[in-house]
């Protein structure tokens, strides 16, 4: 707008002020004209008078050439003045005064001419020394400088107009020049200003654009740590081995911190001690154990990160490390309250503490669980009475033994135990003296057998034994050496002894008597079915006539 404005101002300003001058101009030509004419006018009128004086004096018509041109002078110049000052009250009022004057002035020199014709020189010098010619012409000039003193006076008027106008424009152009320089100003501020914003906008959108990236890689980042994190949670909930547990954890570790070496340390069963389970990176293995109370970490049960070794506080575990001088993480897993062990990163790196204590948070859980369920396993398979392995684990790992033996082709004994007239235990000293008894027999079980061997409760006060590999003369010994043994202990209930406490047990023999689990226990119960009959507290060894004898009497 102000452009606009500046632009018309510049166009405008020198065109009227033109005019404006020129309209000054025009005036003051027509001023010069009507003193001019009016000059002309009062020459005219001498002209005339001189003409009559050189006649008056010689009497000669040639004097009076100039006085009847002065006469046609005066006529045209008297029209053109009033031509000119049509409009011009002033001058005309003066002009108007003049007229009568010029035409009685002419009509006195006609006069004079005439009587110097008729009556000769001396009437007419008589005539011309009466002064009224001069009178007249007096007049006229007075009326004259009266006229040219007005003109002179206007056109002094119309110079210094014109001077003064002259000036206004000189300054108006002036100042539209600084208002233009001002404009061209402005116009270069607001451009540079609109190129800096129009780039500092650029800049700022570029920031911005990089920002979004950056923060876009950071997402992506996020997503494939959550992915890996929730895949690793997965991985965890469906696997029962630990050892599995632990490798799984230490390859999704290697992705989740790639450049971190790292290791997972988890508290011994004892509590005493915690040992590494699982590492990445260059971890030193001299690392792999220490004690609880030298991690700070586990200590005030929270993250603990080491950005400064020369400043922050060092876990013992780590002091002297190469790991420990750029650094590092110490974050404790958790389960229930309780610290399960401890997540270590370092590196050159800083590592994400944010992240590492979602993996260890992760890694918690899993552990926890497996855990968890191992022990529902152990318990599910466990007797809890005796401490033995019950017979649901005895069905699985049975079925698996004569597997593995008919593979080797190794004999496999199976023994079943029962304790005889085991009721009037109960009976006679209550039902807890009859648990007792039980807890008895499996104590000299688990003492009298090997690591390889199984010993099972299998229901009530019946036992059962499976010997791998072993020969039936070990075997035979081993199972009378045990029924001797838990025949000689005393066991008092209350400080009252309970008496002896005599088994019976029946052994069969794979894959002699019986291929299949079923068979072999049921080849086992007769037998122990046997040693019942033959009169109790003895081993019976299972013969085929056995399976007819069962037939006929039932139960003892
Ligand atoms: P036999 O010499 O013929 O084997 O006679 P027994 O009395 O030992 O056999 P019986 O089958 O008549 O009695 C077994 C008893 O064991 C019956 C049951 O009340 C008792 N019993 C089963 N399980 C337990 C247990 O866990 N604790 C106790 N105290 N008693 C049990
Ligand atoms: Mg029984
Ligand atoms: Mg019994």
């Amino acid at each position: 707008m102000l452009a606009i404005l500046m632009l018309s101002l510049n166009l405008l300003v020198p065109v009227m002020s033109e005019r404006w001058i020129d309209a000054t101009h025009v005036d003051f030509a027509q001023e010069e004209r009507l003193l001019s004419s009016s000059q002309q006018l009062l020459s005219a009128l001498t002209d005339g008078e001189t003409g009559q004086r050189g006649f008056v004096i010689t009497g000669r018509d040639d004097f009076l050439s100039p006085l009847y041109l002065g006469f046609a002078e005066v006529d045209r110049l008297q029209l053109e003045l009033g031509r000119l000052a049509k409009g011009d009250t002033e001058f005309m009022q003066l002009l108007e005064r003049m007229r009568p004057v010029i035409a009685e002035q002419r009509t006195f020199l006609q006069g004079t001419i005439d009587v110097r014709r008729q009556e000769g020189i001396d009437a007419a010098v008589a005539r011309v020394a009466t002064g009224k010619g001069k009178q007249l012409m007096d007049r006229l000039r007075a009326i004259s400088s009266e006229q040219q003193a007005i003109l002179k006076a206007r056109l002094l008027v119309l110079e210094q107009r014109g001077e003064w106008q002259q000036q206004v424009m000189v300054i108006g152009l002036a100042v539209i020049g600084v208002l233009d320089l001002l404009l061209i100003g402005l116009l270069f501020y607001f451009t540079f200003r609109t190129l800096k914003e129009g780039r500092e906008s650029r800049e700022s959108l570029q920031r911005l654009s990089d920002q979004l990236s950056s923060g876009m890689q950071r997402l992506e980042m996020r997503n494939r740590e959550i992915s890996l994190l929730s895949r690793m949670a997965g991985a965890l909930h469906s696997i029962n081995q630990f050892d599995e547990c632990y490798g799984i954890i230490g390859r999704f570790a290697g992705q989740l911190f790639p450049h971190n070496a790292g290791s997972l340390t988890l508290y011994h069963p004892s509590r005493d001690i915690l040992e590494s389970v699982a590492h990445w990176g260059a971890w030193p293995v001299e690392l792999d154990l220490f004690e609880p109370h030298s991690c700070w970490a586990i200590r005030r049960g929270q993250s603990h990160q080491v950005g400064d070794p020369g400043k922050d506080l060092l876990c013992p575990h780590l002091e002297g490390s190469v790991l420990a001088e750029h650094g590092y993480i110490c974050v404790p897993l958790m389960a229930q309250g309780e610290p399960l062990g401890v997540l270590t990163l370092s590196g050159d790196h800083a590592a994400d503490l944010e992240l590492a204590e979602a993996f260890a948070e992760q890694v918690s859980l899993g552990v926890s669980n497996l855990s968890l369920r191992e022990s529902l396993r152990q318990q599910s398979l466990v007797d809890a009475l005796t401490g033995l392995h019950n017979r649901r684990f005895l069905d699985e790992t049975l079925r698996r033994e004569l597997l593995r033996a008919s593979r080797k082709q190794s004999p496999v004994a199976v023994v079943l135990l029962d304790v005889d007239h085991f009721k009037r235990f109960n009976d006679t000293f209550g039902h807890e003296a009859g648990d007792l008894v039980l807890r008895h027999l499996a104590t000299e079980m688990k003492r009298n057998v090997r690591t390889s061997d199984l010993a099972c409760r299998y229901g009530g006060e019946e036992f059962c034994l499976v010997m791998p590999e072993i020969s039936r003369e070990d075997a035979v010994e081993r199972c009378e050496s045990l029924r001797l043994a838990v025949s000689r202990q005393q066991v008092r209930y209350g400080g009252q002894p309970l008496g002896p406490i005599n088994i019976s047990l029946g052994l069969a023999w794979f894959p002699q008597d019986g291929e299949q689990m079923d068979a072999l226990l049921h080849a086992a119960d007769l037998a122990l079915y046997q040693a019942k009959r033959s009169g109790r507290n003895r081993l019976c060894v299972y013969r085929r006539e056995m399976d007819g004898a069962a037939e006929e009497a039932p139960s003892s």
